[in-house]
């Protein structure tokens, strides 16, 4: 694995396309400028890692766009220390921008060969967030409370179980709609009864499967 200048360069460009499109914090920022996605791609298919665009990773899944894994990982304003479920580990990707933000990553994949790949992978480039394989839809029961979770493929709904696992005036980013669009929206748990649900763009990603997500 070699990160060269040809590549930082590519990076920095990305860093720039990004930031223009809106993205403003700083960790954020460093991160995506920090970290080499041509890794996650084959050597011929390097060209394609640093263009802002979802890139097929196998299984049917996607690694996702750089500016949408910046834009979920911003509103969610993750502090140093902070706790975090990732529903949908894919690539590993995100979950690496979320420990260069300074999280404590807990992250789920209900496809068993990406789990089993990224499991491994992961960790040979320096990143070891604790992985897990099952149905991310009904969340990490046995690790919850999180302060904040992060689910990276399309919802029908939000399922109830995530606002469950969230600690009082935790935060959870969720895109949610059809198999087409889906709306970006953030819910914070403002106490036991009470939520605070935010909508923002529409984004598109493969779909979210399992008992509170789409049946297969
Ligand atoms: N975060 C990933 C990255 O950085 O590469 C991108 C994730 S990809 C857009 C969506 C992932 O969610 C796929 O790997 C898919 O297998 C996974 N997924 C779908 N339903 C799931 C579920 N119920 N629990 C956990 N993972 C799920």
């Amino acid at each position: 694995m070699e990160d060269n200048y040809r590549h930082k360069g590519m990076r920095r460009s990305l860093v720039r396309i990004i930031t223009e499109k809106g993205i403003t914090d700083s960790n954020v920022i460093s991160a995506i400028g920090k970290i080499p996605r041509h890794y996650f791609f084959d050597n011929a298919l390097v060209e394609h890692a640093y263009q802002d665009k979802a890139f097929p990773i196998g299984e049917g899944q996607t690694i996702s766009q750089p500016y949408t894994v910046a834009f979920q990982t911003e509103k969610l304003k993750i502090k140093a220390g902070d706790k975090v479920l990732e529903v949908g580990t894919g690539s590993g990707y995100q979950a690496c921008v979320l420990l260069e933000v300074g999280a404590n990553v807990y992250t789920i994949e209900f496809n068993k060969p990406l789990y089993e790949r990224t499991k491994v992978f992961l960790p040979k480039m320096g990143y070891s967030p604790k992985f897990f394989y099952g149905d991310g839809s009904q969340g990490l029961k046995a690790h919850a409370p999180y302060d904040k979770i992060i689910v990276t493929a399309g919802a029908p709904t939000v399922p109830s179980e995530l606002i469950k696992q969230l600690n009082i005036g935790g935060v959870l980013i969720i895109p949610v709609g059809d198999h087409k669009k889906q709306r970006m929206l953030r819910i914070t748990k403002e106490s036991d009864k009470k939520i605070k649900k935010e909508s923002f763009d529409y984004f598109s990603f493969v779909p979210l499967l399992g008992e509170q997500g789409w049946k297969k």
